[in-house]
């Protein structure tokens, strides 16, 4: 549940954040709910790599649930920091560090708040798996930017909206194949890729690269390729340093 403290203003939904608490114990079961999260994880962070050198960098992991994606990143050599709207995701990601070792920071607060505090300080700045979960996506996507340092990078991954990805993200993936809880997405909250472009010109940054993320239900794998139909993972760079 949100807490008095997420101001009501927030680009935070409620309904959204009570979806993912109650699974919050499962964030690390890698045959849990989250599953294909564990499965597109090192897929994403090649992702990132092939643009950002990982290793040394300041990363800024936004979303992090229980920090799937903020511990990989630690472990490739970055000064990596999580953050999440929610604190029940972070109490699980903090002990799951404390045993693997991982030297990672997670902080409760929203992108809009931290882009106030600390305006163009991260080298990597990752957005995965949340536009669709928020009120106002081009906010959080302008917020993902303002984090970013001239010349730094932004990745955005999320789900198409079209017939192909209602059909195979929500009745395939929710219904027939139960990868992933019921009324996990919405279709109307899908994002197209023009609109995600759209929004990253105008927050100032620019999608280089963009590719799909596909599952082959037959060998139960994810793999990345052209075709962002369905899932699909951006980088958008930020202006050089002038
Ligand atoms: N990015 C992670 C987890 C995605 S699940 C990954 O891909 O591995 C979505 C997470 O976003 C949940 O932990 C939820 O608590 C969080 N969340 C929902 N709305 C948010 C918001 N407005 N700001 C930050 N985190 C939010």
């Amino acid at each position: 549940m949100t807490t008095p403290d997420t101001p009501d203003h927030a680009n935070v939904d409620p309904a959204e954040i009570d979806k993912f608490d109650p699974l919050a114990s499962r964030w690390w079961d890698p045959e849990g709910e989250f599953k294909p999260l564990h499965q597109i994880n090192p897929l994403r962070l090649d992702f990132i790599e092939k643009h950002s050198p990982v290793a040394g960098s300041k990363a800024l992991d936004v979303g992090c649930g229980g920090g799937i994606l903020t511990e990989a990143l630690a472990l490739r050599g970055a000064e990596a920091t999580g953050i999440d709207a929610s604190e029940a995701p972070l109490e699980v990601a903090r002990l799951h560090a404390l045993e693997s070792g991982a030297a990672v920071e997670y902080r409760r607060i929203t992108a809009e708040e931290l882009a106030a505090q600390q305006p163009a300080h991260w080298d990597i700045v990752c957005c995965l798996e949340l536009l669709e979960h928020v009120p106002d996506p081009a906010s959080l996507v302008s917020a993902c930017a303002a984090l970013a340092r001239p010349g730094g990078a932004v990745y955005f991954s999320t789900l198409n909206r079209n017939l192909k990805s209602f059909l195979l993200a929500i009745v395939g993936a929710e219904y027939v194949l139960r990868l992933l809880p019921r009324g996990t997405h919405r279709y109307e909250k899908l994002i197209r890729p023009s609109e995600l472009g759209r929004w990253c010109e105008r927050a100032g940054v620019t999608v280089r690269d963009i590719t799909g993320l596909h599952y082959n239900p037959c060998s139960e794998t994810f793999a990345l390729g052209p075709g962002v139909d369905v899932n699909y993972i951006a980088y958008a760079a930020a202006p050089a340093p002038s």
